[in-house]
């Protein structure tokens, strides 16, 4: 099933774009949420065809987001990019279209001029930087990359600690950025234009953040890796393999969900397949991802 790699959204006056990098990978549910079975996620109807398959393996996308807010052009995390050496085959060495869908998508990255990391884990942060004749040099050379000083930190300190398996992503993505002097540190709270602010989402990573739109009465939600995918929605206490701080990730997403819950807030998923937004609405005492 072809699915393009660019969708749009306005919400009130806030442009944004998503840029699928890799699209709709499929893997056991046991990745995400310990020991679970494919017969656990076939019983969620819902969740077909958009983000599981009849089998029950679920279906992750890899992309980010593109807003315009009041004349300014930001990038919402950038994906994996290319050329990497990273753990998984999937992520290495990656010849993709993306820096001409970002432009496609009417963001040339020559305009950008904010980028917003959620977090800092590969798969936000490639496009941070792009290969020039052996040298990683910022991708978005006008922008202000915005890094969240307790995230930083948090990296800074696994890395003097040897403390995570996966650190190639510091010196490949965030140290360039750093030396070109582009980098500002920003609390977790934050606003970005009157329109687009940050809110602290801590678990998945300490110092993780997501986005919330606000326009004209209109509103939605960028997720980062808070939620990774809508079945959690179904359990939002249950921990997921993939958080750091999976207690935490837990309580945070129990609140996320809560505080949206049957509300016009659009939720747009980071990892999220297409249509990658939705809305969340009660299903008795759990529940789901509404997405028209
Ligand atoms: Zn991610």
């Amino acid at each position: 099933m072809a699915v393009e790699h660019i969708k749009h959204w306005k919400i009130g006056d806030v442009e944004v774009a998503r840029i699928v990098e890799v699209n709709a990978f499929e893997d056991n549910i046991a990745m995400l949420l310990k020991d679970e079975t494919a017969q656990f996620v076939r019983q969620f109807k819902w969740l077909q065809p958009h983000f599981a398959t009849p089998e029950g393996l679920m279906k992750l996308s890899f992309q980010c987001f593109a807003l315009r807010s009041r004349g300014r052009s930001m990038m919402i995390d950038t994906c994996i990019g290319a050329d990497r050496k990273r753990e998984f085959d999937v992520f290495c060495n990656l010849r993709t279209t993306f820096l001409a869908d970002l432009a496609a998508a009417g963001f040339p990255p020559a305009k950008i001029d904010t980028v917003l990391c959620t977090h800092l884990h590969f798969d936000h942060v490639g496009w941070n930087t792009m290969l020039v004749d052996g040298r990683w040099v910022p991708t978005f050379p006008q922008a202000r990359y915005l890094f969240g000083k307790a995230e930083f930190d948090h990296w800074v300190h696994l890395r003097n600690t040897g403390g995570y398996h996966d650190l190639e992503h510091l010196h490949d993505a965030i140290d360039p950025v750093i030396a070109a002097g582009l980098a500002d540190f920003i609390p977790a709270e934050f606003r970005v234009t009157d329109e687009v602010s940050l809110f602290p989402t801590p678990g998945h990573t300490p110092g993780h953040v997501s986005v919330h739109i606000r326009s004209r009465g209109e509103e939605a939600v960028i997720t980062g890796d808070m939620m990774h995918h809508p079945i959690q929605l179904t359990d939002p206490e249950r921990h997921a393999n993939f958080d750091m701080d999976k207690p935490q990730g837990a309580l945070t997403r129990r609140a996320f969900v809560e505080r949206f819950e049957n509300s016009r807030v659009l939720i747009i998923g980071s990892h999220f397949c297409d249509p990658t937004s939705g809305w969340i609405v009660r299903d008795g005492q759990s529940w789901k991802l509404r997405t028209e």
